[in-house]
């Protein structure tokens, strides 16, 4: 596939609004792919590698405006592009902006060559950097992303910088490629679901799908190929129990998720599917030392200090991001991986199985540090292995489905955590939406931002929470402060705080603070703040590295 075909199919889902049409359109550029199908489903999520792929890019923003620069022409430095990007908000339209085109020829280095560039040929460039290292690879990167830019139409640029710098901002995530694999080779959902799940390997999965769909069911687990970690909500004992009658209790361990792969060696990967064995030579130690079949299995590592108690997660990460003085750091602090779950031992997938048979298998192989579990029926017991867990200085339980599959990648219900220590910010409320239905004649949806030096960002928007006792006040509150009104959408002069509770803060493009509240749940107004004295972002940022 030629690029520049890649580039406007790429406009053309960034242009659609509607999910179904974002589909179609991802659905008919795999249909056109042919060979390079398995790179456009990883380029559409700004992926350039397939997730278990150890291998990075490793080109940061100031390498791609030195490259963007260069193939500008003689008037423009990494600097200027920098602050164009500033300006804008996007290294795409930047790129975009810059017309490399009109510099084709120019080039004293004979790279701006009149051939067109494709996907494939793109693609080769993109490995040869990724794998460049040592002295001087700085330079070589960025030479070959001059060499692409020099050869780019102004959307071609656009997509490209953007990939380079892993965010496609074209709508495009895990699930609209897995609907679009779906509908493109018409082909099992579930299927494809199953064999994402197990691989995470978007073009693998893909491939098969459309060259030989009934060979999906063959696509499992692999020893050394990480899956995505299976995630939980926050749930109660009250939930837990009306659910699923008697229930899992698990300790939840403050530290840092590991998943272990076992075969000839170890290796340890992070949540992130991260390979991070090389700065936790302890913990291979310790596996090396309780298990002597292959296996995958999911725990968390600690740190803990001489006595064995927990220290704070913060320390676990700083071992993580560490590259160096790997050593130095392991005598520094003592790590604890404590095994929760098992996926794989020796030679049998157990993501199908039961929960607690997936416990016994794994008390069968696990010679170390096993979380601690209970199968409960009374919310008393719940309450005292729940203070059980504080008193020890964890973080607090985990409530799971005794019968429950291992889901990768799924925050869904058979998990629940419980934990005391919930945070809350305080924020402004800086937009609205009219209500549905019954709620018509009320804001319902409330859009809310931190405070910034240079005004207010938006972080999330509450509609979780609010009676309709509350929805009443609350409309009536912001209701005087509406600037001016788009459809069901209206804009609203800062004034208003409210107290919002929250499960995470993520990176998201969605809002212009940079950062998104998952779970946003209104708790009340904050009547004695005004909207200066809400949470800033700063505050965000902080609460985002701890
Ligand atoms: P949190 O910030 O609450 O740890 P999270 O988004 O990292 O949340 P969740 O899936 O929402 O992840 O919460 C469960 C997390 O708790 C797991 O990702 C894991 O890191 C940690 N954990 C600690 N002990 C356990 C356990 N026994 N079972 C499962 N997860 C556990």
């Amino acid at each position: 596939m030629e690029f520049s075909e890649f580039a406007d199919r790429a406009a053309a889902v960034e242009a659609a609004s509607a999910d179904t049409e974002i589909t179609h359109l991802v659905a008919d550029l795999f249909e056109a792919a042919d060979d390079d199908l398995s790179i456009v489903a990883r380029y559409v999520q700004g992926r350039v590698l397939p997730g278990h792929d150890e291998t990075t890019l490793n080109v940061g923003p100031n390498n791609c405006y030195a490259a963007i620069a260069r193939a500008a022409g003689q008037n423009v430095d990494a600097d200027d592009v920098e602050a164009t990007v500033a300006d804008l908000g996007d290294v795409g339209d930047v790129a975009a902006a810059y017309d490399f085109g009109t510099q084709r020829g120019l080039s004293a280095f004979g790279t701006g060559d009149e051939e067109s560039l494709t996907v494939g040929g793109v693609h080769a460039e993109l490995e040869t950097l990724a794998n460049a290292s040592g002295p001087g690879s700085t330079d070589e990167k960025v030479t070959i992303l001059f060499g692409l830019f020099n050869r780019c139409s102004s959307t071609e640029a656009r997509y490209l910088a953007r990939l380079v710098l892993s965010e496609m901002r074209i709508g495009v995530g895990a699930g609209t490629v897995r609907d679009a694999i779906i509908e493109a080779f018409d082909v099992s959902a579930e299927a494809v679901e199953r064999a994402l799940q197990v691989s995470n390997d978007y073009g693998l999965v893909a491939e098969t799908a459309r060259d030989d769909p009934d060979r999906l069911d063959e696509i499992s687990l692999e020893i050394g190929r990480p899956v995505q970690a299976m995630l939980a909500q926050a749930g109660t004992a009250g939930d837990a129990l009306s659910a699923w009658g008697e229930t899992v209790v698990e300790t939840k361990y403050d530290g840092a998720r590991v998943q272990i792969h076992v075969d000839d060696g170890v290796d340890i990967y992070s949540r992130n599917m991260e390979d991070v064995t090389d700065p936790l030579p302890d913990v291979v130690e310790t596996v090396e030392e309780a298990i002597d079949v292959p296996a995958i299995l999911d725990g968390e590592v600690l740190a803990i200090d001489e006595s064995g108690d927990p220290l704070p997660f913060q320390e676990v990460l700083r071992r993580f991001r560490r590259k160096h003085d790997i050593e130095q750091a392991s005598a520094a602090v003592d790590l604890d991986l404590v095994v929760f779950d098992c996926l794989h031992a020796d030679g049998d997938d157990l993501i199908d199985e039961p929960l607690c048979d997936r416990r016994d298998r794994l008390e069968r192989i696990w010679d170390g540090h096993l979380a601690d579990f209970s199968l409960a029926a009374e919310p008393e017991t719940i309450a005292r292995l729940e203070d059980e867990a504080l008193d020890a200085g964890h973080e607090g339980i985990m409530l799971k489905d005794p019968d429950s599959a291992y889901t990768p990648g799924r925050r869904g219900k058979n998990w629940l955590k419980r934990k005391p220590d919930v945070e809350t910010l305080d924020l402004v409320v800086t937009g609205a939406e009219w209500g549905e239905g019954r709620r018509a004649s009320f804001l319902g949806s409330y859009e809310l931002s931190v405070h910034t030096p240079n005004g207010f960002e938006t972080v999330g928007k509450v509609a979780t929470g609010i009676t309709d006792e509350e929805l009443k006040r609350l409309s009536a509150l912001v209701e005087p402060k509406i600037r001016s009104e788009d459809g069901r959408t209206v804009d609203v002069e800062p004034s208003v705080v409210f107290e919002v509770g929250y499960e995470e803060i993520q990176h998201s493009p969605t809002y212009s603070s940079g950062y998104a509240l998952r779970f946003p749940r209104f708790i009340g107004v904050r009547e004695d703040l005004n909207a200066e004295d809400a949470d800033t972002l700063d505050r965000v940022e902080r609460l985002v590295d701890a």
